[in-house]
């Protein structure tokens, strides 16, 4: 049960560009959720997805937590030296009869993504490149609660009826390979963006077919430009400036309706330290997305 574990957090970016204030704010808030829990905090680096990543995105990142004084416990976890342990978890999948494979091009799937039992009845003639898709039962429907969004019900056989595991071209999805390492982790308590809040209910169902404990979910509001977009890396939201650090995290605590923390309190440690035993997240607004407050 997720509660009665250590407490053990997680912040999982991807390489796709450096830090912004979107990616430190969830950031700081997965760090003092679990500080403030004396919990452990763990970064992996989820750089799965090559083609997507910027070069020396990583170490920029790495890099801009340090300088904010997020110091994280143990070592950091690369995703892509995990490959072996994805092919293991697919395999267990393959053996339960669980996948199939589908060589579907875009033009051919459902809106969603969805192969739409095309290629499940003629495995046999599946050609490559193919993806491997999971089999969610028609009425397979998945609920959880979510500790800041409430209760969180979706029909997967509907919404992902046999949503894909590894890519057509070789690469493990983001899907499986988060589930995997936050199992391999011990992660007992997930807070990120509610960009991921769809992806949930896909991670319950795969954590429930490798035989993996549930997790604690807190999805934050996400913060959006001035024309309403998600801040992201993808739309080159700003950098954020390492030398004005302090400042980072005062806005990420403000976006976060935080304690404000007094002007004497300079250093990022100094700001961190008022802010663990502080961290009230029932203070966080309970909506999927707010505009930055002229930040950006
Ligand atoms: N790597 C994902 C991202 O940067 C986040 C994964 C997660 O927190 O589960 O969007």
């Amino acid at each position: 049960m997720p509660g009665s574990k250590p407490y053990r957090g997680r912040f999982a970016p991807s390489p796709t560009g450096p830090l912004h204030l979107g990616s430190l704010i969830a950031a700081l808030a997965s760090y003092l959720d679990a500080r403030h829990r004396q919990g452990t905090w763990l970064v992996r680096m989820e750089d799965l997805d090559p083609p997507r990543e910027e070069p020396g995105a990583a170490e920029r990142i790495l890099s801009s937590l340090e300088q904010h004084g997020l110091r994280w416990d143990e070592t950091v976890m690369w995703q892509s030296r995990r490959l072996p342990d994805y092919a293991r978890a697919l395999e267990q999948l393959r053996r339960g009869g669980l996948l199939f494979r589908c060589d579907c091009t875009r033009a051919m799937l459902g809106p969603d993504g969805a192969c739409r039992g095309r290629c499940q009845p003629r495995q046999g003639q599946v050609g490559d490149p193919s993806a491997l898709r999971v089999r969610v039962p028609g009425d397979c429907r998945i609920e959880f609660d979510d500790r800041l969004q409430g209760r969180q019900s979706h029909q997967l056989g509907q919404e992902w009826p046999d949503f894909v595991v590894r890519r057509k071209d070789g690469l493990d999805a983001y899907q499986l390979a988060v589930v995997v390492d936050d199992a391999a982790q011990g992660i007992s308590h997930v807070v990120r963006g509610s960009d991921l809040l769809d992806s949930t209910p896909r991670q319950l169902f795969l954590q429930r077919l490798l035989g993996f404990p549930g997790l604690d979910y807190c999805h934050l509001p996400v913060i959006t430009d001035r024309g309403g977009q998600k801040l992201s890396k993808q739309n080159h939201a700003p950098p954020l400036d390492d030398d004005q650090a302090p400042d980072n995290l005062r806005s990420a605590l403000r976006f976060l309706r935080q304690a404000e923390p007094p002007p004497d309190r300079q250093h990022c440690e100094q700001i961190l330290a008022f802010a663990v035993p502080r961290w009230a997240p029932g203070r966080i607004p309970r909506a999927l997305a707010i505009p930055a407050a002229g930040q950006v």
